[in-house]
């Protein structure tokens, strides 16, 4: 398979773009892998990836139950930043970020990296309070970060209600000039095409139904498409981590699946260039490089495993898009869809070795793992391939929730819901 060129993008236009091929192989599966991995969302793919590029693996097999980009990765809002104050995420994501910076040169696949920046809206004293101290350890830990007055706000947002009459006032903000937006399919497939490239088979419509496990080690895994051999095995299914874990006999863990929903609105002409969050009601809005206005906010409320949301939320989202830019009021809605989130018990991640030897765990992502999906695969990669983590990941073992080690960004205790 050839690299993706300006070269081969001339040769397709006096060709009749008749000689691309398949973005990734369709293979049959094989009897055994040196390392499986579970889950061909991004983070599965990027795992894959970066196991077979950094850690010279050569045999490698993700196996998806659906199609590529069928998860979250393919329903997400699409927001990358490291804007965390706690020190192991502010190490992580940033570590991320720079991922991000390199990766559609690293993978010769454009994800359409846009670093249109991010601000998080205060509409109180004590908020811009939070956000100063917030900004202020990103920028101790390396990481940029601008405290806005309102009016500096108002030159990057014109359209929010600055009349005096609203009933959030925007006070001011915090800016992530680094932050943005990429589109999310791309990821997913930019990953399965670099991963291809380097040998890693990708079998799609291949559910794992089960695990070999003897004497505490796993052997290999049951599928659909029969049974594969191994002695590593990574799982990275994000909102079903705990009916796959289950298989593997981890019947308790700190995780609860709960929905998430998005919704774009019909294209329009440029209208905000930045991503921007509310600050008194679960609202985040960008654009999207087709012209639909990106909506996104709060949990459904309950747990689920279904791809589906309900409408209260849909209004809810709405009228706090409403309360914060009363321009939009005349805008309708086109789609609105849902994804199953892994919400974890301190609203951050598990990248972590198992009590089973060779079975590896990435979850918990809660509804902020796109932006970690380098990171998280280049972490997950070094942990499956050395069987320990990386420093970058040595906090988010499993059993800190045992030795009583959170890492709670929110500081609103162990309620998943609320992270
Ligand atoms: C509406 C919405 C908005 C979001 N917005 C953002 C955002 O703006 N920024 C951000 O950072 N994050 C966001 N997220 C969260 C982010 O999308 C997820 O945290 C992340 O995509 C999860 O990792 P993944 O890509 O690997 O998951 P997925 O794409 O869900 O991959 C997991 C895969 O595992 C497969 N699988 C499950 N069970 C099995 C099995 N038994 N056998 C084989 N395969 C199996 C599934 O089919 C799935 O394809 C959002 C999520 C949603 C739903």
């Amino acid at each position: 398979m050839s690299r993706y060129s300006a070269l081969e993008v001339l040769k397709g236009g006096l060709t009749g773009q008749k000689h691309w091929q398949r973005a990734w192989r369709d293979p049959e599966p094989k009897q055994e892998y040196d390392a499986i991995i579970i889950g061909g969302g991004g983070h599965g793919l990027a795992t894959a990836y970066y196991l077979a590029k950094l850690h010279g693996m050569s045999r490698i097999a993700v196996c998806e139950k659906g199609y590529l980009g069928g998860g979250n990765v393919g329903r997400n809002t699409t927001i990358v930043r490291s804007n965390y104050m706690l020190e192991d995420n502010a190490h992580f994501y940033e570590h991320g970020m720079k991922l991000w910076e390199e990766l559609s040169q690293d993978i010769n696949f454009n994800v359409m990296f846009s670093q249109r920046g991010i601000i998080n809206l205060a509409h109180s004293d004590a908020q811009m309070d939070a956000f100063a101290r917030r900004g202020n350890a990103m920028r101790l830990n390396g990481i940029d970060a601008e405290l806005l007055t309102r009016d500096q706000v108002k030159e990057h947002l014109p359209m929010l209600d600055y009349s005096g009459k609203a009933r959030f006032p925007v006070y001011g903000g915090l800016q992530q000039p680094r932050g943005g937006t990429a589109r999310h399919d791309a990821v997913a497939w930019g990953y399965a095409r670099a991963a291809d490239m380097l040998g890693v088979d990708i079998l799609q419509n291949c559910e794992v139904t089960g695990f070999d496990i003897h004497d505490g080690k796993v052997q290999g895994i049951q599928t659909t498409r029969g049974a594969i051999k191994s002695g590593k095995v990574g799982i990275a299914v994000a909102g079903n981590t705990s009916r796959v874990c289950a298989l593997a006999g981890l019947n308790r863990l700190p995780i609860e699946s709960h929905k998430l929903q998005a919704m774009v609105s019909e294209p329009l002409k440029p209208f905000i260039d930045t991503v921007c969050t509310f600050g008194a009601g679960h609202f985040y809005v960008s654009q999207s490089d087709k012209g639909g206005l990106v909506f996104g906010g709060d949990l459904d409320g309950y747990n689920s495993y279904a791809q589906r949301g309900n409408l209260p939320m849909v209004a809810h989202v709405l009228q706090c898009g409403m309360a914060l830019m009363p321009a939009i009021g005349r805008i309708r809605l086109l789609r609105h869809w849902a994804g199953v989130m892994d919400m974890s018990m301190d609203g951050s991640p598990i990248i972590s070795t198992t009590p089973v030897k060779g079975l590896y765990l990435n979850g918990g992502w809660c509804y902020g793992g796109f932006k970690a999906t380098p990171a998280s695969g280049w972490c997950f990669a070094h942990t499956v391939a050395q069987d320990r983590p990386h420093r970058l990941n040595e906090a988010f073992t499993l059993d800190r929730f045992e030795r009583g080690y959170l890492i709670d960004e929110k500081g609103v205790g162990p309620i998943p819901a609320l992270h």
